[in-house]
């Protein structure tokens, strides 16, 4: 999942991040040149945020404090966060809250279905929070919400990012066995960090869980990406690269890492664009499909037309 920018106030005196009040501040640097967003607020962005509420519906745009909201949501892009707005997991890069979360909302795939339909998407994007207090993590939601937008608009194409259903077994068959065009799944940052950036995850289970698309459904594109600037070395993602290659995973993103708020992990550095476009030159000649690397990529940017390119990439005989 991505981040950045803490706009978030405590919720009736309840702080965003209960698990972060206590760690030291980390000094929120100012951005470069190079990454400069646009403001929000056209009226198609109006637009789609009239819809998002109208049908009580969560981003990961909006929780996430995503940079790209303006561009995305003047495009009527916007991506779906189910299953509630509270997160089991505790990232230190993450904005969405944490917490136990609320019950499953049975109504949230019809919600999300018409949503989808009202802002007439030919892709869609769905993510979640981590739901580790579910039984099966979450995956029948995942199915219900695959199987409403198919019913109501048979001719989207349909992009999962999901959690790691970290001890559920089962949980990834089941997604994958509800036919989502793309199943992406991010690593999220180089093994040297995880215990520090992603504690609660496991570098090997998020790679296996990607290799086990692909191997349940060998023509499923499968997607992860990266965030850079939290102290990982270029060797590290070099070799994250063939980690990836060796999973069979189709598209890689890599994209800076912003700092939400003074108590999350702080950007080690900024990656300039031209060592952007270095990762995205090496990760071509590994053999990814497609690679999406800039400071403003994220995992749903543009995920349309990235999978249109996907589709003739495949369809050109490279992969
Ligand atoms: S990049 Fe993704 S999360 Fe960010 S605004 Fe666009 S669709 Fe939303």
């Amino acid at each position: 999942m991505v981040t950045v920018l803490d706009r978030s106030a405590p919720l009736a005196g309840r702080p965003r991040h209960p698990e972060k009040v206590g760690r030291p501040d980390s000094p929120v640097q100012r951005k470069p040149d190079w990454i400069r967003v646009r403001a929000p607020g056209s009226p198609v962005y109006n637009e789609t945020r009239a819809i998002v509420r109208e049908h009580g519906l969560v981003t990961v745009c909006e929780e996430a404090g995503c940079p790209n909201i303006g561009e995305c949501w003047s495009k009527k892009h916007a991506t779906f966060m189910i299953m509630g707005d509270t997160c089991t997991r505790a990232c230190a890069f993450c904005n969405v809250r944490t917490g136990m979360p609320g019950p499953l909302d049975p109504a949230e795939p019809e919600k999300v279905a018409d949503a989808v339909a009202k802002l007439g998407l030919t892709h869609v994007v769905i993510t979640s929070v981590d739901r580790d207090d579910l039984a099966d993590g979450g995956a029948q939601h995942f199915v219900e919400v695959v199987h409403a937008i198919r019913r109501r608009s048979p001719d989207t194409t349909i992009e999962l990012l999901t959690p790691d259903f970290l001890r559920k077994p089962g949980a990834v068959a089941k997604v994958v066995a509800a036919g989502p065009d793309v199943f992406n799944h991010n690593l999220e940052t180089v093994p040297s960090k995880y215990l520090t950036v992603r504690p609660g995850a496991r570098y090997f289970h998020s790679l296996r869980l990607l290799q086990e698309v692909k191997e349940l459904d060998p023509l499923m594109f499968t997607k992860s990406g990266i965030m850079v600037g939290l102290g990982e070395t270029r060797n590290e993602v070099l070799q994250l690269m063939d980690d990836l290659r060796s999973a069979n995973v189709d598209f890689l993103t890599i994209g800076q890492y912003l700092q939400p708020s003074r108590k999350h992990h702080p950007v080690v550095s900024f990656i300039t664009p031209r060592e952007f476009a270095a990762y995205e030159t090496i990760a071509y000649a590994k053999g990814f499909l497609l690679v999406s690397a800039s400071p403003l990529t994220r995992s749903s940017h543009h995920a349309g037309e990235d999978f249109a390119r996907l589709r003739a990439a495949r369809a050109a005989g490279r992969g």
